[in-house]
């Protein structure tokens, strides 16, 4: 395993054995399914909104530690969010996974996703970590569109 700090080495591990929101619900606004090829990582991703806000988010998914424990961790992070904070929630953890190494994460935004912070070191492993977030991003613009269609051009 690839050096982090331990205490986040544990946050990472106990998300993967026990992960948050994992089967998916039979009733779903918008369902996305997301591959990283290069890790063998598979997730298939519902999101239901209710007035702009995250009600749920179910999951299920075979792969790394890294992307299963990321998953778990956005599921939980972002639920009962409106569409826009999780949006920019997402960013941010998105630029801290580029950041190289260079930081930490505020675990006042982030939460328990600052145990990712060590895996922005490790190219390789970078596409794991953002699978879920990805797949987050992915159905926050497809449940825009099924719920607040572009309107313009109809008049
Ligand atoms: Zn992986």
């Amino acid at each position: 395993m690839m050096e982090l700090d331990s205490l986040y080495q544990e946050v990472i591990l106990d998300h993967y054995k026990h992960p948050l929101n994992k089967g998916l619900s039979e009733e779903y606004d918008v369902q996305v399914h997301h591959i990283n090829p290069s890790c063998g990582d598979e997730i298939t991703f519902n999101l239901s909104t209710e007035g702009g806000i995250i009600k749920s988010i179910t999951w299920d998914g075979v792969g790394c530690s890294i992307s299963q424990a990321s998953v778990s961790i956005a599921s939980d992070l972002l639920l009962n969010k409106t569409l826009e904070q999780a949006g920019s929630i997402a960013e941010v953890f998105i630029e801290l996974m580029h950041s190289k190494g260079t930081k930490d994460g505020d675990p006042l935004v982030l939460e328990d996703a600052v145990a990712l912070a060590g895996v922005s070191k490790f190219p390789a492993r970078i596409k794991c970590a953002l699978l879920g977030w990805m797949a987050f991003k992915d159905a926050a613009v497809r449940i825009k569109q099924l719920k607040e269609p572009d309107t313009r051009g109809s008049n």
